[in-house]
């Protein structure tokens, strides 16, 4: 691990919305939220930047319960049209439904090679004791960080918080009160920030020279997911599989990617694959991934045709489902890509 310059670097900073940029309305007492000119005045210190700091905002900002996959593509549309233009981007973003967008934006933003790091906080940016300021600031310097023979030190899409960056394909929010509110389980870290910030090389991902980045827009949100439990009944497992229009369910199993053995279970599921659903199996472990096979309990999953899930977060599988049925592929390859690591998102062992 070792720490890096920032000189001379651009980074395109845009506002989607959070609590970072929030004010408490005096009737109500609730958070709103306000103008990132606001925001901006808050920091002064980002003047003292050796880079050039550009600002674009979402207008309104929204909190992030309100995001949609309108504004994925929105995102992927700025970061597209201003990808020569800038060395990285910064992406303010309410913490609440963070891991999904980073996760959209890490397939929708293929072959990426420069960083695209979100970040926000959990107390607004005029308050004393706000976590926003070293959030912002330390995701800028990464954002401008590169390597000494010029390329970008973090060419992926992170999520900045709390002195950790971390892939934001593998990333969850893990508290609604602590400032370390993100956790990835499965995947280390890709920096530490402290007096200086120390990168873990090895752990990046790098894209492929030799082809450009591709920006993707077709998503499609036909998916729903299915959490498992001790006497969960067969009409609630009908009636989910049999939404209308459904295209893809991400299953999620007990431990090791296990389910019950009932065989109403596994001729629901059966009758789902047959109709062209595709489920995926995720544990509802945090830590761990699925091993399908590993005890009988799961082999019935492996009898209806379910598509194993690795150790991927939900965040995560119900993103690069959305992703992947945007592209109308062909069953088998809607299957294998699934099956694929993609954007650094699983590890299959
Ligand atoms: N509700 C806010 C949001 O996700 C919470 C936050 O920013 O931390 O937009």
């Amino acid at each position: 691990m070792k720490d890096c310059d920032t000189r001379k670097s651009s980074v395109l900073l845009i506002y989607t919305g959070g609590t970072i940029g929030m004010v408490r309305n005096a009737e109500t007492g609730a958070l709103e939220n306000f103008d990132f000119g606001h925001l901006l005045e808050q920091v002064p210190e980002l003047k003292r930047f050796d880079c050039k700091i550009s600002t674009y905002t979402f207008q309104p900002p929204i909190d992030s319960s309100d995001m949609g996959l309108e504004h994925w593509a929105r995102l992927v549309h700025i970061i597209d049209e201003n990808y020569a233009l800038y060395d990285g981007f910064v992406v303010l973003h309410g913490t609440d439904t963070m891991a999904y967008t980073a996760s959209a934006l890490s397939f929708m933003l293929e072959n990426l090679g420069k960083p695209v790091i979100l970040t926000g906080s959990q107390l607004p940016i005029d308050m004393l004791r706000t976590d926003g300021k070293e959030n912002l600031i330390s995701a800028i310097e990464i954002a401008a960080t590169r390597r000494s023979d010029g390329s970008p030190m973090v060419p992926e899409v992170c999520i900045y918080f709390k002195e950790k960056l971390l892939r934001g394909n593998r990333t969850t929010k893990i508290s609604a009160e602590q400032f370390n509110a993100f956790r990835s389980f499965n995947y280390p870290e890709l920096a530490k920030a402290g007096i200086h910030i120390r990168y873990n090389e090895a752990a990046i991902r790098r894209p492929d020279p030799s082809r450009p980045m591709k920006a993707h827009y077709l998503v499609d949100p036909n998916v729903v997911v299915l959490s498992l439990f001790p006497g969960i009944q067969q009409r609630l497992v009908h009636a989910v599989l049999n939404i209308p229009g459904l295209k893809a369910v991400v299953l999620r199993t007990f431990g090791a990617g296990n389910a019950p053995q009932a065989p109403w279970f596994r001729d629901e599921l059966q009758d789902a694959t047959s109709r062209g659903i595709l489920l995926v199996n995720i544990t509802q472990c945090q830590d761990g991934a699925v091993h399908m096979g590993l005890y009988e309990t799961s082999l019935p999953l492996i009898d209806a045709g379910v598509v194993c899930g690795y150790d991927s977060t939900p965040e995560c599988a119900i993103a690069k489902l959305m992703f992947l049925l945007g592209h109308q592929l062909p069953p088998e390859e809607l299957r294998r890509m699934m099956d694929s690591d993609l954007a650094g998102e699983i590890t299959k062992s």
